[in-house]
C-alpha cells in the first residue's frame, strides 16, 4: 500500500446537495447565515446553490439572493451548480460572486433520462457549450458524473464508460471531475480499483470522490480512495442530502465525520472541526430534526469522556 496523501481538499456541498433535498423550504436568511458559518471553518471550497429552474426545485429558487448575500472569506472558492445554458446565463448576472461552476450528468442512460430528460450524448453536447461559455468568463469548471459506481435502474456501469464521459468533460475544459456515488452503491474494493484506473485514464484532471452514506460505506470508500492517492472529496455538513431514489436514503457523507477521520489519521484539511460541528448544530436547529452525522452526535474525539464504556 502506498502512503496516504498528507492533506486533502474538501468541497462542502450541503448548501446545494443537502438543502435541495429538504422538503420544507429553508428561509434565505437562514441559508445565508449557515453558509457564512461554514465559511468560517477553514473550508476552502463551498458549493452554495444551484441555478436550476425555480419551478423544478423551489428550495433553490433563491439562488441569486443567496449568492448575493453570503459573506465568505476570499480564501473560499465559491461554486454553483449549473444545469444548462439558461442556468449559466442566470448565474452570470452575479459573475463577481462565484469562481467555479459544477456541470453534471449521469453515467447511465436511464438515470440521465429520468434526471434531466436527455440522453448522455445530448447532455455532453450541452455541457461542452456551457463549459466553453463559463471558461470565457474566467470560471473554473467541474464536471460531476452521477451514479458512477452503480445506477438504481441500470446496475453497475463499466468504469471505462465512466472514464470516456470524463474524458469528454475534460476535453470540454473541466479541470476537475467528480465521481458521484449518488445512490450509495459503491464498496471499498470497487472504489480502489475504480480510482486506480481513473488516475491512469485521466492523468491531467483533478479527480474528486463524492460518496453517499446510503448503506453506511461512505467513509470506508473514502479510505479506499485515499489508498490510491485520491485527495479531493465532496461532503455535506450534518450528513444532509440524499436522493429521492431509493426512498428514505440518507445523504452525502458528513463533512464533520470525514474531517474527524482524516485528522485522526494525521491528514490535514485546514478545517477547524469544532467550528464545523457548530455549523452542523446550527443547521440541525434550523431543520428541527436530528441529523445523521456521527460526530455531531458523539462530539469530536478530543471531547470523548474516559468514563464512557
Ligand atoms: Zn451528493
Amino acid at each position: 500500500m502506498s502512503a496516504l496523501p498528507s492533506s486533502v481538499r474538501i468541497r462542502e456541498v450541503g448548501p446545494r446537495d443537502g438543502f435541495q433535498n429538504e422538503p420544507d423550504v429553508i428561509e434565505t436568511a437562514d441559508k445565508v447565515r449557515l453558509i457564512g458559518e461554514l465559511g468560517r471553518t477553514g473550508l476552502r471550497r463551498i458549493e452554495v446553490t444551484s441555478f436550476v429552474r425555480p419551478d423544478v426545485i423551489p428550495q433553490l429558487a433563491d439562488a441569486a439572493a443567496v449568492l448575493e448575500a453570503v459573506e465568505l472569506p476570499d480564501t473560499v472558492s465559491v461554486s454553483v451548480l449549473i444545469p444548462n445554458q439558461r442556468g449559466l446565463e442566470r448565474a452570470l448576472e452575479h459573475r463577481a460572486r462565484f469562481q467555479e461552476i459544477n456541470g453534471f450528468l449521469s453515467a447511465s442512460e436511464s438515470h440521465n433520462q429520468r434526471n434531466v430528460g436527455r440522453s448522455i450524448e445530448e447532455s455532453l453536447t450541452g455541457l461542452e457549450r456551457t463549459f466553453a461559455r463559463a471558461r470565457a468568463e474566467g470560471l473554473r469548471c467541474e464536471g460531476v458524473i452521477s451514479v458512477s459506481f452503480g445506477c438504481p435502474y441500470d446496475g453497475r456501469v463499466a468504469p471505462e464508460r465512466v472514464f470516456s464521459i470524463a474524458r469528454r468533460l475534460a476535453d470540454a475544459g473541466a479541470e476537475e471531475i467528480g465521481f458521484g456515488d449518488t445512490t450509495g452503491m459503491a464498496n471499498p474494493v470497487q472504489v480502489r480499483a475504480f480510482f486506480a484506473a481513473a488516475r491512469e485514464a485521466l492523468p491531467r484532471v483533478e479527480l474528486t470522490a463524492h460518496f453517499h452514506n446510503t448503506r453506511g460505506q461512505g467513509l470506508a470508500n473514502v479510505l479506499a480512495a485515499l489508498e490510491v492517492g485520491i485527495d479531493s472529496f465532496e461532503s455535506s455538513f450534518g450528513e444532509l442530502g440524499g436522493c429521492p431514489v431509493p426512498a428514505g436514503a440518507t445523504g452525502n457523507i458528513a463533512t464533520e465525520d470525514l474531517v474527524s477521520m482524516l485528522h485522526e489519521m494525521g491528514i490535514e484539511t485546514g478545517i477547524d472541526l469544532i467550528a464545523l460541528v457548530q455549523a452542523s448544530r446550527s443547521v440541525q436547529q434550523v431543520l428541527g430534526r436530528t441529523l445523521g452525522s456521527h460526530v455531531l452526535r458523539a462530539g469530536p474525539v478530543q471531547w470523548a469522556s474516559p468514563a464512557a464504556g
